[in-house]
């Protein structure tokens, strides 16, 4: 039978990681360490990769969920990041097609705020030029009259133009346990709830690492040549267990996004908009709800607990309100919400918003590599960029391939093209149909989980018979595949992560939770209070992801 990346399997990954030598230990899973690990198992490289939550649970399940070439950073200048990002949303879209779904992005624009016309125009055009975009999907420059019925919602009196220009949107935890799943495949030893507290240094280099499994409190010792720390906004506290922290540092930034119901503010497609401070958000339809963000504001708090504020949402809300037309929306219209931490590099002297997005590479004398900074969009180029150096520098005389997760399909998926997905949802559609759930559900299907959706749908449709709503059936019918499939540990694994219900489908998480919780007990073995302890976390995240102090 295949090798599954299945929470069954948890014990033996953890023998695993006791018993062998590796030659590539990763820390933290998130995108940045995922795609490490897929570069360098792909390679031929004995790879481990530890994560003290669960796969994303840092910044990786936060962000705007879009991959994206960055605009703004075409404003700041920075060309050689555009080119890259901007190049790579083509690639991933390939990887991905399902996950990694073209949208236009409508740019409005008016008289006096961040960018005029005839300069979007030219900086649309080299942002284009830079990302190598096929002459089908260039920009559009957009009269008032057109910006207006592209978007009718728009405060008319203050438009003069606008932009349609190609981005791609995402779910970031989902892309990140794909590429998880996929380096498993290459055979990379990935767990997570596992914490590295400490390093194990032999004559002076890093030689392992002392990790704590967070369930059960046990100790665990691995040994690896190369040790990588991709920790995110975590970086520092290893750098400085490693007594390496010098120089360079961190610099954290805040930002938060809110999620309303879609006929709240029904945008007819993904807009950009400028708040009147210089900044600019996004506010992007996804199935029932429309999410709004981001703020942008240093942070120095709990790394664990980043808190939203009555006052992040206020300003998102503000932000909305000045740009919609009869849109009054108030916290009491916000479902949901989130908030993660931009892991970037501090520069002195400049702001949260003017902090440069690149990453780096820090070599520490014991020979850890720290890398931080980047984006959800270069994750591919990060790993090649360590994973190269690492080879370089410790593997030099022994035959191992070049970088190619350019070509290595997600979910080992076989859509030649978008038109293939498109094909294949109609196939879900009529077959989701015919068990009574709409065009949402199927979409959802579809965008979360691919071609993996027939699976879920022949789980579905061995247990309808069961005396059971049927939006819960399906709903088992998801866990059964997360648990067997995706390494599924806690119900907040389940709900925030690989079905995103947690954002952007709270009544449901809050309706079925204690069956869901049930059928975990059940598949997992959980103890009375174990179950009673998991559903007491999951109330605190649903009550953070909607109370704002
Ligand atoms: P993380 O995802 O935080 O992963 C690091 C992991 O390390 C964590 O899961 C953590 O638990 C683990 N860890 C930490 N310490 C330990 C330890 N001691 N032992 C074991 N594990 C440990 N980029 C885009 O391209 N598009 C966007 O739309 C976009 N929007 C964004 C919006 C916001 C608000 C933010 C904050 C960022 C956004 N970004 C975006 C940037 C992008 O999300 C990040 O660059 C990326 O997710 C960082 O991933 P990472 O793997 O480096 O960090």
């Amino acid at each position: 039978m295949a090798l599954r990346f299945s929470t069954l399997a948890r014990q033996d990954l953890l023998s695993r990681l006791r018993s062998e030598d590796f030659d590539l230990l990763v820390i933290g899973g998130g995108i940045t360490g995922a795609g490490i690990a897929l570069d360098a198992s792909s390679r031929g490289l004995r790879v481990a990769v530890v994560e003290k939550g669960d796969f994303a649970s840092g910044t990786s399940s936060k962000s705007t969920k879009l991959i994206h070439g960055g605009l703004r950073y075409l404003k700041q200048l920075e060309f050689g990041l555009v080119k890259e990002v901007g190049s790579e949303r083509a690639i991933v879209h390939a990887l991905a097609p399902w996950l990694v779904i073209p949208e236009k992005m409508l740019l409005p624009l008016s008289e006096g705020k961040s960018f005029g016309y005839w300069m979007t125009s030219i900086g649309l055009m080299i942002y284009d030029w830079l990302a190598g975009v096929q002459k089908t999907d260039r920009r559009r420059m957009l009269t008032r009259a057109r910006t207006l019925r592209q978007e009718p919602l728009l405060i008319d009196n203050d438009i003069k133009g606008g932009a349609l220009y190609s981005e791609y949107r995402t779910d970031d935890a989902r892309l990140t346990i794909e590429i998880m799943k996929a380096a498993f495949h290459y055979g990379a030893v990935s767990v997570n709830y596992l914490q590295v507290t400490d390093f194990h240094y032999d004559n002076g280099s890093v030689s392992g690492v002392n990790a704590k499994d967070l369930f059960t409190e046990e100790p665990i010792l691995i040994r690896s040549k190369v040790i990588v720390n991709a920790a995110g906004p975590w970086v520092d506290e290893l750098r400085d267990i490693d007594k390496s922290k010098k120089r360079k540092r961190l610099h954290l930034t805040k930002g938060v996004h809110i999620v309303v119901p879609r006929q709240k503010l029904p945008v007819r497609q993904a807009i950009y908009f400028d708040v009147g401070d210089g900044r600019m958000i996004f506010a992007i339809p996804r199935g029932r709800t429309t999410y709004i963000g981001t703020t942008d504001t240093n942070y120095d708090g709990d790394k664990n607990n980043v808190a939203i504020t009555a006052g992040d949402v206020e300003y998102l809300l503000g932000a909305v309100n000045n740009t919609f037309q009869n849109t009054r929306l108030s916290i009491s219209d916000v479902e949901s919400a989130w908030a993660g931490l931009r892991p970037l590099i501090h520069e002195e002297g400049k702001s949260a918003s003017e902090l440069s997005r690149k990453d780096e590479i820090f070599e520490s004398p014991s020979g850890l590599i720290s890398i931080a900074g980047g984006k959800l969009t270069g994750y591919r180029k990060m790993a090649e960029r360590v994973v190269d150096l690492v080879i370089k520098k410790y593997f030099d005389n022994r035959q191992l391939k070049t970088c190619e997760t350019f070509r290595i399909k997600l979910a080992n998926h076989s859509f030649l093209s978008f038109r293939d997905v498109r094909k294949y949802f109609r196939q879900i559609y009529i077959r989701s149909r015919s068990a009574g759930f709409g065009e949402i559900t199927a979409r959802y299907l579809v965008e979360n989980y691919g071609h993996q959706a027939s699976q879920i749908l022949d789980y579905y449709d061995e247990d309808i018979a069961l005396p059971a709503d049927k939006e819960l059936v399906l709903l088992r019918s998801e866990l059964k595949f997360a648990v067997n499939q995706e390494m599924t540990m806690t119900l907040s694994d389940f709900f925030a992560r690989r079905t995103g219900l947690l954002y952007f489908d709270i009544h449901k998480v809050m309706k079925w939770k204690n069956e869901i919780a049930a059928d975990m007990a059940n598949l997992l073995g959980w103890t009375d209070s174990i179950k009673r302890d998991e559903l007491a976390r999951l109330d605190g995240l649903l009550y953070e992801a909607t109370h704002f102090a």
